[in-house]
């Protein structure tokens, strides 16, 4: 894996299956180790004095973190990439190295919720001002762009309520007016969308999720186009993030089966979703690759594929229903995260963070990440799940 011109014909499976490691450097064994430490020896004054070593000090990576930023690159098509600690930090990160006291960021009603908090409390005390958009402002945005605006956030889809955002539109406006488009691209992973092939200027992964793929690590990754680069390593390098080989290691090992997870995890996706729709209990279904989706036609034009994890709503009832649906789930577990092996459960309440546009959908809703599990057994699991909603009503 060596020639630039290599690299251009192959597919994501057999870049995720041979960069980011090199056996001739490990005694010939197959994956790069993990590498722990801080201190990198140099032997002469002149080495040290140039700062041409591959690696200078541990706190500016090893090279089990730099496989893992060698493969992200490569599959988000970006100028470079630098693994950070966890996704939350990939968010702060990128929108610390746009700002600086007295500007403004823009960032989509539909934002994973401790960005916000991250926006209102810090940003703000570091004087910077947040306003949120609609997530289907589209071209519309260039209207609430000041001499002011930065940087525009989007997350496409959002993680609870999985609006499909116009990334084009919204790339031609941050690009005429000279600031940063960020993009979340947690969900689908750079498998199903490449935000920086669409004008985004800097893209954030939640690696702990797709990435990692076994609820075992934490890690977050930006990638950038050249212009945006320095900026964001600068504030990294700035606020001393560092990422262990411990983690990263995982984070490798998950990239390794990242393509094939992903078509599982759509596959059983779908049929979970679909099927969903047909249940009487059912108001509503919420995932984009469903022809129902109102953004539908955008995820086609924009998406080749679909993640793991989308809401429902089940129609109005108290929470004893809530409760008997999820308190005796048998496989569905119920916990914060998403990305794993294991399907997960959890009750959500958009309407409670919304400030540009208001939730008003009625009934109580549910995400869903949809595992590894034989599908016919996690429909099961939902269908009884219904059934003793339905009866505690
Ligand atoms: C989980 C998540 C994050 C944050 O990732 P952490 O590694 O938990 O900090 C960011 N964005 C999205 C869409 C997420 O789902």
């Amino acid at each position: 894996m060596t020639s630039e011109a290599n690299k251009q014909a192959l597919s994501v499976e057999t870049l995720l299956t041979h960069l980011g490691r090199e056996p001739d450097d490990q005694f010939g064994f197959v994956n790069t180790p993990v590498y722990r430490g801080s201190t990198v020896l140099f032997k002469t004054l002149d080495d040290i004095e140039s700062q041409q070593q591959r690696f200078l000090y541990g706190r500016a990576g090893n090279p089990t973190t730099e496989g893992v930023e060698t493969i992200v690159t490569a599959l988000e098509g970006a100028y470079r990439t630098r693994l950070v600690p966890s996704g939350l930090a990939a968010i702060t990160i990128a929108i610390l190295s746009c700002v600086e006291a007295g500007d403004e960021i823009l960032v989509t009603d539909s934002a994973y919720e401790p960005g916000r908090k991250f926006a209102d409390g810090f940003l703000a005390r570091m004087g910077v001002t947040t306003r949120y958009y609609d997530p289907r402002i589209g071209a519309g945005l260039a209207e609430l762009i000041t001499p002011r605006t930065k940087a525009v956030l989007a997350e496409s889809p959002g993680s609870l309520t999985f609006e499909i955002q116009d990334i084009p539109a919204l790339a031609e406006v941050t690009r005429k007016a000279g600031i940063k488009l960020l993009v979340d691209n947690s969900w689908a992973s750079p498998l199903f969308l490449r935000p920086l092939s669409l004008g985004a200027d800097i893209v954030i992964h939640a690696g702990t999720k797709m990435f990692v793929g076994h609820s075992d690590a934490f890690a977050g990754t930006i990638s950038t186009t050249k212009e945006s680069w320095a900026a964001v390593e600068a504030t990294r390098g700035a606020l001393g993030f560092f990422t262990s080989g411990d983690e990263a290691y995982l984070v490798a090992r998950g990239l390794r089966t990242l393509a094939i997870r992903m078509k599982e995890h759509e596959r059983r996706t779908l049929e979970i979703a679909s099927w969903l729709e047909t249940q009487p209990e059912v108001s509503k279904v919420y995932h984009p690759a469903l022809p129902s989706h109102p953004d539908h036609a955008l995820f086609k034009r924009d998406f080749s594929g679909s993640g793991s994890l989308f809401s429902f709503t089940l129609k109005p009832a108290p929470r004893a229903s809530v409760a008997a649906f999820i308190d005796h789930l048998s496989l569905f577990t119920m916990g914060y995260s998403w990305g794993g092996y294991e399907s997960l459960c959890t009750p959500i309440t958009p309407g409670r963070i919304r400030t540009a546009v208001k939730w008003t959908e009625e009934g109580n809703m549910f995400r869903l990440h949809i595992g590894l599990e034989g599908v016919d057994d996690l429909k099961a699991d939902l269908a009884a799940a219904i059934e003793r909603y339905a009866r505690a009503r």
